[in-house]
């Protein structure tokens, strides 16, 4: 890795004067968080981070690096392991975190909404949203220390986006600070707005590559009163994708989340991750977790609930289940679906597939996608899981049993080609969370449309013409 490449003095005097002494981290101790991924994919080099304490902070950083032509990544909490908050090795970005903007601003209950700064961790916003009895409800595994910029940045779903939609459609209005410094107010609280292009859905999964979202607007909606938790072992694949089908129907589309686990998923939780057990005593192939709510403490949903899963289980659909009959079991459940991603490390290599395809292609993709890796990698053991509600499969693949780690890793992009060429010819997407980043940029060349692609270099073209926003990122260079 090269030293990170000297800022010129004005410019430090300049960023300094701005944000002050505790606004600007050079220490590479203090640096080091930011400048790696949890992966550890991606070990990137800065000469400073810069963390402003206001919209107009962010402007002023941001005028002076575009005049001086030094290029920004803009990071959250660094969890969307796809390289994209990282700067690269050459050391030339200097990193803007917005961790210091970190205030709710304002919660409206008749509005349903929540206008926040972009640094608040997701946790802190679900908590101000349910302190006033209302529902913010984007949830993902990194919630304690994934910011909302972030996760606007990165267009999160997660575990709710079957009832409730992901970023795209949580966020009502967006503040900006554009790549030469200015400040686009689109705070707007509007349901509608049609006054021309909706310019927050161009920051809305754009990586921090068009802009640096400064605050936002966000829906809330009513909080549930009751909530049913329900675990399933179902007689097959295509059946998980029916009973997904069955229960929205049955309980007039209350359910929040529905995901899947394969066997293998469960066994690496219970062997590895301590208080995580079968719920089940005989052991079977796939696996549903789901979760229903309803606005009211004695709205029936229970019984709803009780009568699909048995009506389920007397076609022959649901092998087994369980419904969650305390908060302790509740936990004891999201348990096992939290563990499953913990349970894969101790395998060894995983090589991940983040992708989506129409719900009703899961079960033939999920077994195609079986077949591929068994003849790109024999002996490589698929451990498929996810929001499955939505169509996003997290296809993680580990290494064959004794098998050295950095050979197995080493074949990463060999093994995503067959898997996501069997998602592309099923009309899916290659990334269905995580973003492009740095990742998938290749990826992103070989599988979009000409056309597409050149829209996309035209927006970046306008919004950001000498490239200083999260340069390299996203968007494929021409000559790809
Ligand atoms: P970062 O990783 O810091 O940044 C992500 C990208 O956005 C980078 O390109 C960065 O430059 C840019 N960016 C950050 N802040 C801003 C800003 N204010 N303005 C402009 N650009 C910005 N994701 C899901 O969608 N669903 C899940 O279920 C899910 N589960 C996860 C579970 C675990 C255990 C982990 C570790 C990650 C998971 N993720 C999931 C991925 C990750 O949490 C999300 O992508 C999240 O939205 C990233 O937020 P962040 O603050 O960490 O962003």
């Amino acid at each position: 890795m090269d030293a990170p490449a000297p800022l010129p003095d004005r410019l430090i005097a300049g960023l300094r004067a701005v944000v002050g002494e505790r606004g600007i981290v050079t220490d590479a101790a203090e640096m080091a968080p930011h400048l790696v991924e949890m992966r550890g994919l991606y070990k990137g080099a800065s000469p400073l981070l810069v963390r402003p304490g206001s919209t107009e902070e962010v402007a002023k950083v941001v005028k002076l690096c575009a005049e001086a032509g030094v290029p920004i990544v803009p990071q959250g909490g660094n969890t969307s392991l796809c390289g994209g908050s990282i700067p690269f090795e050459q050391g030339r970005e200097i990193i803007l975190s917005l961790s210091r903007m970190n205030k709710v601003r304002e919660v409206d209950t008749l509005d349903y909404t929540i206008t926040v700064e972009a640094g608040c961790i997701l946790q802190n916003i679900q908590q101000a949203a349910a302190d006033a009895d209302r529902l913010f409800p984007l949830s993902l595994g990194a919630e304690g220390s994934c910011q909302i910029g972030g996760n606007i940045a990165t267009n999160a779903g997660g575990i709710n986006t079957l009832r409730y939609g992901n970023m795209r459609d949580l966020v009502l209005g967006v503040e900006v600070v554009l790549s030469d410094g200015r400040i686009w107010d689109g705070l707007r609280r509007l349901r509608k707005d049609n006054t021309g292009y909706d310019l927050k859905q161009l920051f809305i999964g754009g990586e921090g590559t068009l802009g640096i979202v400064t605050a936002a607007v966000l829906k809330l909606f009513p909080r549930p009163k009751e909530e049913v938790t329900a675990m399933c072992a179902v007689s097959s694949l295509p059946g998980v994708v029916d009973l997904l089908s069955r229960v929205r129907s049955g309980t007039g589309d209350q359910v929040s989340a529905f995901e899947y686990m394969a066997r293998f998923c469960i066994d690496l939780a219970a062997k590895h991750i301590p208080g995580v057990r079968d719920p089940f005593e005989q052991r079977y192939e796939h696996y549903a977790l789901m979760r229903a709510g309803a606005g009211r403490a004695d709205s029936g949903l229970r019984e709803i609930m009780e009568e699909v899963l048995a009506t389920a289980m007397e076609e022959g659909l649901v092998l087994d289940a369980v419904l969650a009959e305390s908060e302790q079991q509740v936990k004891d459940l999201w348990r096992i679906r939290e563990a499953v991603v913990e349970g894969q490390i101790p395998e060894g290599g995983s090589i991940k597939h983040d992708v989506s395809v129409p719900v009703s292609r899961i079960a033939a993709f999920i077994e195609e996608a079986g077949k591929a890796v068994e003849k790109t990698i024999p002996g490589a053991r698929p451990c498929p899981f996810g929001h499955i509600g939505d169509g996003n499969i997290h296809y993680n693949v580990t290494q064959p049993v004794g098998a050295d780690k950095q050979a197995y890793l080493a074949r990463w992009y060999e093994l995503n080609e067959a898997v996501h060429d069997i998602v592309v010819a099923m009309g899916g997407s290659i990334s269905a969370e995580h973003g492009i980043g740095r990742l998938k940029r290749g990826e992103l060349a070989h599988y979009k449309s000409p056309v597409a692609l050149d829209l996309m270099r035209r927006i970046k073209d306008a919004f950001d013409p000498n490239d200083i926003m999260n340069p390299g990122k996203v968007v494929p260079d021409a000559e790809h």
